[in-house]
């Protein structure tokens, strides 16, 4: 959905509205959308910025990085960012150390909510998913999924630490 930033004025304009996902995947990590993103958004504008106030709502398809399976995850956020024309950028003319909000840039009198709303649902995405906290992961050794099964392998590595992939953050 392309919003025309004139008619945006200081009082603002709500929206409520769906992005259509189809079968489209998430920018960095392996996994796709179960939904549709379902956003509300309150535009106003401050000068050359626009600020957008709102929140996006899907559910996604993740694969677990301790035991590879596949599983659903709900993603629910708010967001509050800055949109700024890019243009103001590149003339030099502006300078953007003053403000502590997320600034995504648009290009000419338009502003795609589609391509906003799918960016705020891939920033809630983590690095290193997992399926829930406590996944146990698979064997090293031999494979088994020990959310599952437990293996042989386990009882002679009697060490909790066997998975070496440490989870960040
Ligand atoms: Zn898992
Ligand atoms: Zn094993």
């Amino acid at each position: 959905m392309l919003i025309e930033t004139a008619k945006i004025g200081p009082a603002g304009m709500s929206l409520a509205d769906i992005v259509e996902m189809g079968d489209a995947s998430l920018i960095d990590e392996d996994g796709s959308y179960l939904d549709d993103i379902h956003y509300s958004v309150h535009l106003a504008r401050d000068g050359e910025r626009i600020r957008a106030r709102g929140s996006v709502r899907t559910t996604v398809s993740l694969t677990c990085v301790r035991c590879l399976e596949e599983f659903e995850q709900k993603v629910n956020s708010s967001f509050d960012i800055i949109l700024f024309p890019v243009q103001l950028v590149d003339g030099g003319s502006i300078s953007l150390s003053e403000n502590d909000l997320e600034t995504i840039f648009f290009r000419g009198n338009h502003i795609d909510l589609a391509r906003i709303m799918s960016e705020q649902v891939n920033i809630c995405i983590p690095d290193n998913p997992v399926c829930r906290p406590d996944c146990r992961g698979i064997c090293p050794n031999c494979g088994a999924n020990l959310n599952f099964e437990s293996c042989q392998c386990e009882q002679s590595n009697a060490s909790s630490d066997h998975w070496p992939n440490k989870i960040k953050r």
